[in-house]
């Protein structure tokens, strides 16, 4: 059991890892697919004191080097979801789980896009995890709609059990999908079904008949991460100490609101850190 675990490896989370770290705390930090991060996406940098002129790749290796140079290792692995467990929680990444007495979530912007169906069909022919879900399905022909490479390798998986696997991606690439797969390289329109459950999947010249659709978004929305989280205006609801709605979850960074600026990002990380400790030492002082 970790004290923290730190879900993101931008500069939210990073700078979070880093003030645990000082502070002698067990941590884990879970990083997603290491290509996810907003700040990758910069061009050129010129509003984060002492660093100026640099892209936000440079500036990511940067901070890592740091992180790195102190021991901190990122571990590159998508969180699912996060289950609280009354006095901890458990936090799963497909097959494993992790254990934490505190979290502090640092997982970026998330525009939370739902396609049409999605949310009426979750949990009803609607997933998110092919390797937690998958098994449900065997024998029986399912889609897969994803927007990276993730997908590739969960819908393999899934063809080692479905009748037929439909793979729909929302991005280029070289896909490396084994011959059982069926490449479909159109927009997904809709998931439709009946009261029960979910059994047609649209797309723009095609209905595919399908038993379940699973789909791999580069970010996960934190509705969907944890349950009964309160959100404002689409980021999670913090108080002054970046502490969310439910005891031992804090929140840094771009999902905590605007403005969406690293500079923002790296204090909240800290403010989130020291007050994860203290929650952690009342903890234990119970
Ligand atoms: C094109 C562009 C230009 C920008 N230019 C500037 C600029 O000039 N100056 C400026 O101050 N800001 C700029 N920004 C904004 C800046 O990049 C963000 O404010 C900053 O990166 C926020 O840091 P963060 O750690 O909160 O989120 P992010 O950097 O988005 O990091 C989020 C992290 O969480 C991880 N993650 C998400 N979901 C999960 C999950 N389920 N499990 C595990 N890990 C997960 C991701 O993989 C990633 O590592 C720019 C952004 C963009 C897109």
């Amino acid at each position: 059991m970790f004290d923290v675990a730190v879900i993101g490896g931008g500069p939210a989370g990073l700078s979070a890892a880093l003030n645990l770290k000082i502070r002698n705390k067990s941590f884990i930090i879970l990083g997603g697919t290491e290509k996810v991060t907003g700040l990758m996406k910069a061009p050129q940098i010129d509003n984060y004191l002492g660093l100026v002129g640099i892209s936000g790749t440079e500036m990511l290796n940067t901070f890592k080097k740091h992180t790195a140079e102190m021991g901190i290792e990122i571990k590159h692995e998508k969180v699912q979801n996060i289950l609280s467990m009354g006095d901890y929680f458990a936090i799963n990444v497909g097959v494993n789980f992790y254990e934490a007495k505190a979290i502090i979530l640092a997982t970026g912007h998330a525009k939370a896009n739902y396609m049409p169906g999605e949310k009426e069909f979750l949990g009803r022919g609607v997933g998110y995890c092919a390797t937690c879900d998958g098994p449900l399905y065997k024998n029986k022909p399912v889609a897969m709609i994803s927007e990276n490479e993730e997908g590739e390798e969960e819908a393999n998986f899934l063809s080692e059990l479905c009748s037929e696997v439909y793979y729909i991606p929302m991005y280029d690439g070289t896909y490396k999908i084994n011959e059982k797969v069926k490449l479909i390289k159109e927009k997904a329109l809709a998931i439709e079904g009946n009261d029960m459950k979910a059994n047609l999947l649209r797309t723009a010249s095609k209905e595919l008949k399908v038993e379940a659709v699973f789909i791999v978004r580069n970010v996960i929305p934190i509705g969907q991460l944890i349950e009964g989280l309160e959100i404002e205006e689409g980021s999670i609801k913090i108080d002054k100490n970046m502490a969310g709605s439910i005891p031992g979850i804090f929140a840094c960074g771009d999902c905590t609101g605007k403005p969406y600026q690293i500079a923002k990002a790296v204090g909240d990380g800290s403010t989130a850190a020291l007050n994860a400790v203290k929650y952690i030492d009342l903890q234990n002082m119970k």
